[in-house]
C-alpha cells in the first residue's frame, strides 16, 4: 500500500486528499490536494477565478509522538458578493486559522474543563494558540440562535481582578445557560444586551430576575416595560436580616444580658427558626422577656420568611400587605425603614413568588465563573467572556473521534 493511501484512510480529511509525503525535522508534512474546483467565499458565494494563491500549513492532530502538518494552496477570491478581495474558506480549517478543525476541536474540548496552560503542554502548542482557537470555536458556536425563544432571563453582576473590575452576566432560566456577557457593571452594559436581542424579540421577554441592587432595573423597565421584574428572594431576605442586626445594634448600649451570652444573640436571631440549637432557642425566650422590641423584630423576620415557605402564592400579595402593615406598628425604626424598602420593591418581590422564579441561576453561574478564573483565563474582559462562552453558553464540542 502507498503511504499516500494510508495518510488517506487513517486521516479521512473532508474536501481533499494526501498527494505527497515528506519527512522533516517539524514532522510529517502532507501535501494536500482539494477535491472541488469552485472557491468558497466566507459569504458562501461560489467561484472559478482567484484573486492570487499562497502555500500554507496546518498543524494536524500529531500522528504518535509526531507533529502532523498539511499544506495546500490557498487562494484569495475578489468576490462580487461581497465587492472585496476575500480569503477563500476550506473544509479542514477554520477561517484565519493556523490549525485544522480537528485539532481546535480536541483544543476546544479539553478548554472547556481544564486550564489553558495544561492544555497547551497536552496538545504541544503555544498558551496563544489556545486562547486564539478557543475565540474561534466560540465565534463559530455562539450565533443568534441562542436568542430566540428568550422568555424569562436573570441578569447579575460579576467581579474579576480582584473586584475591581465587572462584567454583566444574562441567562435564559428556561435553558439555565448565559446568553450574554458584556464588560462593565452599569445600564450600558445592559442596554447593549437589549440592543442585540431588537425590539421584537425584547417584546418576547416575560420576566426578568435581579438582585436589589438597582442598576439594572430602569433599564429593563425601560426596553422591556412588558416583563415583570422579579427580586431575587435571597436579596430581600438578607435586607430583612439586617434590620433585625440594625435593632440589635440599637440595643446594644443598654444590654442587660452579660456581654458574651449578647454577641452570641446575633447568631441566633439570624437563624431561621426551625434550625435554633437549645440554646439558641433559650436565647430568643430569654429576649421575648427582657427585650420585647428585638424578640419582635425577630417574629417579623420569621413572618416574613414564611411568605417563601409557607403562603399560598396566589396570597403572597395580601399576606406581605398585612405584614407591612404590622412590621410599622413594631415602631422599631429599623422595620419601618425595611417597611419602606419592600414597599418600593413590592411588585418585583411578589412576581418573583408568583412565578417561582429567583436569581439562584445566576449566582450558580457566578461561581461556576470563579472557578474559570481560578484556572487563569488570561487578562483581559475579553479573554474572560470568550472562556464564559465556551463553558457556561451551552456550547458542546464534537470530537473527531466522535462524528
Ligand atoms: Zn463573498
Amino acid at each position: 500500500m502507498r503511504v499516500t493511501t494510508v495518510f488517506n484512510r487513517v486521516l479521512a480529511l473532508p474536501g481533499a486528499s494526501v498527494e505527497s509525503v515528506s519527512f522533516t525535522d517539524q514532522g510529517v508534512v502532507l501535501g494536500l490536494r482539494r477535491r472541488r474546483r469552485l472557491l468558497v467565499c466566507p459569504c458562501g458565494r461560489k467561484q472559478r477565478g482567484r484573486y492570487d494563491t499562497s502555500r500554507r500549513r496546518w498543524r494536524h492532530l500529531d500522528f504518535g509522538a509526531c507533529q502532523v502538518w498539511l499544506e495546500a494552496d490557498i487562494h484569495r477570491i475578489d468576490c462580487r458578493g461581497c465587492g472585496r478581495v476575500r480569503t477563500e474558506e476550506l473544509p479542514w480549517a477554520r477561517p484565519g486559522a493556523r490549525h485544522s478543525r480537528d485539532f481546535e476541536d480536541v483544543i476546544a474540548w479539553p478548554a472547556q474543563r481544564m486550564d489553558k496552560t495544561s492544555v497547551s503542554r497536552l496538545m504541544r502548542c503555544s498558551w496563544e494558540a489556545v486562547d486564539r482557537i478557543v475565540g474561534r470555536v466560540v465565534v463559530e458556536h455562539v450565533d443568534d440562535a441562542r436568542l430566540e425563544d428568550v422568555y424569562r432571563i436573570g441578569v447579575d453582576e460579576i467581579s474579576y481582578k480582584r473586584g475591581h473590575k465587572y462584567l454583566t452576566v444574562v441567562a435564559d432560566h428556561d435553558t439555565r445557560k448565559v446568553i450574554w456577557v458584556q464588560e462593565g457593571r452599569d445600564k450600558e452594559a445592559f442596554e447593549k444586551f437589549f440592543d442585540t436581542l431588537g425590539d421584537e424579540r425584547s417584546e418576547q421577554v416575560e420576566a426578568i430576575t435581579m438582585d436589589g441592587s438597582g442598576i439594572y432595573r430602569p433599564v429593563a423597565e425601560g426596553r422591556a416595560p412588558q416583563a415583570e421584574i422579579c427580586m431575587d428572594p435571597f436579596h430581600v431576605i438578607k435586607w430583612v436580616n439586617e434590620a433585625v442586626d440594625r435593632a440589635r445594634t440599637a440595643q446594644a448600649a443598654e444590654a442587660l444580658i452579660p456581654s458574651a451570652q449578647w454577641r452570641s444573640t446575633r447568631a441566633a436571631l439570624r437563624k431561621g427558626a426551625e434550625n435554633l440549637t437549645d440554646k439558641q432557642r433559650d436565647i430568643i425566650n430569654q429576649l421575648r422577656r427582657t427585650r420585647y422590641r428585638l424578640w419582635r423584630a425577630w417574629e417579623l423576620k420569621e413572618e416574613f420568611r414564611d411568605v417563601y415557605r409557607v403562603i399560598d402564592p396566589d396570597e403572597a400579595r395580601t399576606y406581605l400587605k398585612s405584614w407591612c402593615t404590622r412590621a410599622l406598628r413594631s415602631r422599631i425604626p429599623s422595620m419601618r425603614n425595611l417597611v419602606q424598602r419592600i414597599r418600593n420593591h413590592f411588585d418585583a418581590i411578589i412576581a418573583a413568588i408568583e412565578l417561582g422564579l429567583s436569581n439562584s441561576l445566576l449566582e450558580g453561574i457566578n461561581s461556576k465563573i470563579r472557578v474559570i478564573q481560578r484556572r487563569g483565563y488570561g487578562h483581559s474582559p475579553e479573554s474572560l467572556s470568550t472562556m464564559i462562552y465556551l463553558c457556561l453558553s451551552g456550547i458542546t464540542i464534537t470530537l473527531p473521534t466522535e462524528r
